[in-house]
């Protein structure tokens, strides 16, 4: 982040805790050579942040003051570039418009809360992170997508070509969009009633109607009868942008509401509708799950003592711990407050109690400065369930809860299988 005097520099030091929560770090520079240099040297995966009070603040070498046109030309190339503008600014519309010009990934207002500008940072962050593939299943047989331009989004197609089993196949695939051409609309109308009524579908599930010419009627039939959006065939690729647009739409708000903020980590609801997926596909490829419960020890006690912050970096570090120890194909989620649920791939009871305990012994090993010169190490206890033996989530988890339940009694600081 470049910033000089006022606000942003003032904040410093409560910017930075809100920051860690997110784990995230920032790095201040006041001299425009030292973030050039920074950002010259930076991976993709950082963001930049640029305060624009540096305006009023800094000279140039020869003693001029500096204008965004000089600022601009200065900041290297291969990033995109946050903003940070302040109320005089944002009402000129020129300068808005050259910050929009020059790399702009996005621009913000001042004055804006420490805890408001972290979090539309850490959103991002996340925005960035499309790692995950999502799927758009497509009932038509005409070939009008990009398909090159999908895959540089993350994004698979299915083409599919049966209208009695496009439900079967939404299903199967989860996907988080379903183009319909019309001509099968035509001949099926309650086909988007057949994908939304089933309770097991994704609510985010979008229904777009194609059409190769406009229909008003055909089209307000359409609208009414479920699908959320009608879509033009004319462009390809036009009609492909589109599409990227709604998925990373879906991609957003499935964040928000699949995932914790503090951690980063799946939360409940995403916990759930990810592990029947991963159930789904164990009985289909006949592999062992086992999942686990974990709850940190005395976590009250962590709290009152060295208070809510404090407990909230130690929640953190679990879940850093915790990551770092899972595999491709295993799930990890924060349930709440200080308990965190996984399911493991592949996993015998033996290997699960095995890695479990591994985990609990690596989180026992981690020293807190709690204060400083004074250190504490802290606990958590686990209770495991295993899969096929318990065939649903919901069953392995209340197994797994009372058998963290009985770790508690015997004593904490243990893993129960
Ligand atoms: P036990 O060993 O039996 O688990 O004891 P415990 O003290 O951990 O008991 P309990 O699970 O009932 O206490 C959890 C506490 O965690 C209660 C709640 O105030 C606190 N908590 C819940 N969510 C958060 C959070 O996000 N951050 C922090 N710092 N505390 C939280
Ligand atoms: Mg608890
Ligand atoms: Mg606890």
């Amino acid at each position: 982040m470049l910033a000089q005097k006022f606000f942003i520099q003032d904040n410093r030091s409560e910017l930075l805790l809100c920051a860690h929560k997110y784990d995230f770090d920032i790095r201040f520079f006041d001299q425009m050579a030292d973030f050039v240099a920074a950002a010259t040297q930076s991976g993709q995966e950082d963001l930049f942040v640029v305060d624009l009070d540096v305006l009023y603040n800094m000279q140039l070498d020869n003693n001029r003051t500096m204008f965004l046109s000089d600022l601009l030309k200065r900041l290297p190339e291969q990033h995109h570039y946050v903003y940070l503008q302040t109320e005089k600014q944002s009402g000129r519309f020129l300068l808005q418009r050259m910050l929009v010009e020059h790399r702009c990934l996005a621009y913000a207002d001042k004055p804006i809360a420490n805890d408001v500008l972290v979090d539309k940072l850490y959103n991002l962050f996340a925005k960035r992170r499309q790692d995950e593939t999502s799927r758009v299943l497509y009932l038509g047989d005409e070939a009008c997508f990009d398909l090159d331009l999908l895959d540089a989004h993350h994004i698979e197609l299915l083409a599919h070509a049966d209208v009695q089993t496009l439900h079967l196949r939404l299903k199967q695939s989860q996907a988080a969009v379903v183009v319909i051409e019309d001509k099968y609309f035509l001949r099926t109308e309650v086909i988007v009633q057949v994908l939304k009524r089933n309770m097991e579908v994704d609510p985010s599930l979008e229904i777009v109607m194609l059409q190769g010419t406009p229909d008003p009627a055909l089209a307000r039939r359409a609208i009414e009868g479920g699908f959320d959006e009608i879509m033009l065939r004319k462009d390809r690729d036009v009609l492909t942008r589109q599409l990227v647009n709604r998925v990373g739409k879906i991609r957003v708000n499935k964040d928000l509401i699949s995932k914790d903020r503090a951690t980063g980590l799946l939360n409940k609801i995403g916990f759930q509708l990810r592990a029947q997926e991963q159930i789904r596909r164990a009985a289909e490829a006949n592999v062992p799950l086992a999942l686990a419960v974990i709850d940190i020890d005395k976590f009250k006690t962590i709290n009152d003592t060295w208070g809510h912050y404090f407990g909230d970096i130690v929640i953190k570090r679990l879940s850093l711990l915790l990551s770092g120890q899972m595999r491709a194909q295993d799930l990890l989620s924060r349930f709440g407050g200080e308990e965190f649920v996984m399911l493991l791939w592949d996993c015998s009871p033996q290997q699960a109690y095995e890695r479990l305990d591994q985990m609990r012994q690596g989180f026992g090993a981690v020293v807190f400065e709690v204060e400083p010169g004074q250190s504490r190490q802290f606990s958590f206890s686990g209770g495991l369930a295993a899969y096929p033996a318990i065939r649903t989530e919901n069953e392995l988890f209340l197994q797994a809860d009372e058998r963290l339940y009985d770790a508690k009694q015997a004593g904490r600081n243990r893993i129960v299988a």
